[in-house]
């Protein structure tokens, strides 16, 4: 399987499409399709029917996935959506690094 720099619980930046710009924690990854569900973004219009979750039935918010290559993991330090390297350090810890301001985002 692919190995993608986005994550599960993520802040990513959307870069390309109707929410450009946008920002939201990575919800889930589709691994397999290629595509991730963020917080609030790629909303769609959905009807429903009245069901437990929604008594009244009617027209819900539904988070619809993207394109990974959309999105960008957001850098602290940038404060923007970044390229993102891996790198291990010296005494092993893995780390996924800014490759703009070498800022290290998450120690593994
Ligand atoms: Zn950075």
């Amino acid at each position: 399987m692919k190995k993608f720099s986005i994550k599960r619980g993520d802040e990513v930046e959307v870069i390309r499409g109707k929410d450009r710009g946008k920002r939201g924690k990575v919800r889930k990854l589709l691994a397999k399709e290629g595509k991730v569900v963020v917080e609030g973004i790629n909303i769609m219009k959905k009807a429903t029917r009245p069901s437990r979750r929604y008594p009244q039935g009617g027209i819900v918010d539904i988070e619809t996935p993207l394109d990974i290559s959309k999105v960008l993991l957001l850098c602290p330090r940038c404060n923007r959506g970044v390229r993102i390297g891996r790198r291990v350090l010296e005494d092993g810890t893995k780390t996924r690094y800014c490759k703009k301001c070498g800022e290290i985002v998450e120690k593994m």
